[in-house]
């Protein structure tokens, strides 16, 4: 990146109304068919065009094309029966039905290079495309094949690394895993989550991420945040791993958050796209709050590896408050950027 401060966002954007219903998570399509894929590409346009007015230098496609950040890739998957349920508990806070592995795990074609190859035909600023870790996607199913979650994920990773090169083979800039698993299973993630996380990044030339959140604002997760004190120190136990991993980049909570920041020493060495934008709340943020927060970041980020980004996706919030807070992100880097000459 030649722009200091490059901002971004986390990862999804409001789909707009006639696409799927706003401000709803697995909100099913409103189209069906050739109208669904022109839909889908007219979403992506918009998205990139809010991204681009409200001044955003690294574009995503704002998950405009899938209906979650985890089934989606899911689905496109051998081995996964989606009429077989099961109900758990995710990342240890809500309970879901979800679909089960019931034999080895392939993935048939690719997911995402079709709609990457379309925005980047669109767009010559850098593209960052957000891929399902391999830990959360474990989380998000019942396996009943093979009855190891460090094994299932191995295996996802494979599958993510076959995805995630031809992802970059369509000039996809930099690619990120959500792992919000990450900040829930701390002994698995240092025995097998991040080895699986650099086995789904392995050989990849383009820049790698990975993103680590408290999650949408949606009810289970600020229910859960309320039991988690004063201070949030998850990200203390996978940090000293992660800073020695092959991952480029990690993107983390910290706008309205209680993780103290001196946490992201830890990870001194890697760049660092902080969260200055909460997606928690309606409440859009004053430019100088956001420059605030990078200040106070750049105590443990040097400058050319801090990335203004936001805490996690903006999926749940009104397409108006969303694009606010992109250009509230993107004044508030402005502003630092100045004072950093
Ligand atoms: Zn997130």
């Amino acid at each position: 990146m030649n722009t200091l401060l490059p901002t971004s966002i986390a990862g999804s954007l409001p789909k707009p109304a006639w696409l799927a219903q706003p401000e709803t998570l697995w909100s099913p399509w409103k189209l069906q068919g050739a109208e669904l894929v022109e839909g889908k590409q007219d979403a992506l346009r918009l998205a990139l065009q809010n991204q681009r007015q409200s001044g955003i230098d690294i574009i995503s496609d704002g998950e405009q094309s899938r209906q979650h950040f985890v089934t989606t890739f899911i689905e496109q998957l051998n081995g996964v029966d989606f009429k077989k349920r099961k109900t758990v508990k995710i990342r240890n806070r809500y309970e879901a039905s979800v679909p089960m592995v019931v034999d080895e795990v392939t993935r048939p074609s690719s997911v995402f290079v079709e709609d990457a190859k379309f925005l980047r035909k669109l767009t010559k600023q850098p593209i960052k495309w957000a891929l399902p870790g391999p830990m959360t996607m474990v989380d998000t199913l019942f396996d009943d094949h093979y009855k190891n979650r460090g094994a299932l994920a191995w295996e996802f990773a494979k599958l993510l690394n076959q995805e995630a090169k031809e992802l970059e083979a369509a000039g996809v800039d930099i690619i990120q895993f959500d792992e919000p698993a990450f900040n829930v299973f701390f002994d698995e993630v240092n025995d097998w989550g991040i080895a699986a996380l650099e086995r789904a990044a392995e050989g990849l030339k383009c820049e790698t991420a990975v993103h680590i959140c408290y999650g949408y604002g949606i009810k289970a997760n600020t229910d859960w945040k309320k039991t988690l004190g004063s201070e949030w120190r998850q990200y203390e136990d996978v940090f000293p791993k992660l800073q020695s991993s092959t991952i480029d980049i990690v993107s983390l909570e910290c706008q309205n958050s209680r993780v103290p920041m001196d946490l992201i020493e830890l990870i001194r060495g890697k760049k660092v796209m902080v969260g200055a934008i909460d997606v928690a709340t309606n409440t859009i943020e004053t430019p100088e709050e956001v420059a605030d927060t990078l200040r106070k970041v750049l105590q443990f980020v040097d400058a050319d590896k801090l990335y203004p980004s936001t805490n996690c996706g903006m999926t749940p919030l009104s397409r108006t408050v969303a694009e606010g807070k992109m250009q509230v992100l993107s004044a508030g880097a402005a502003i630092v950027r100045g004072e950093l000459g």
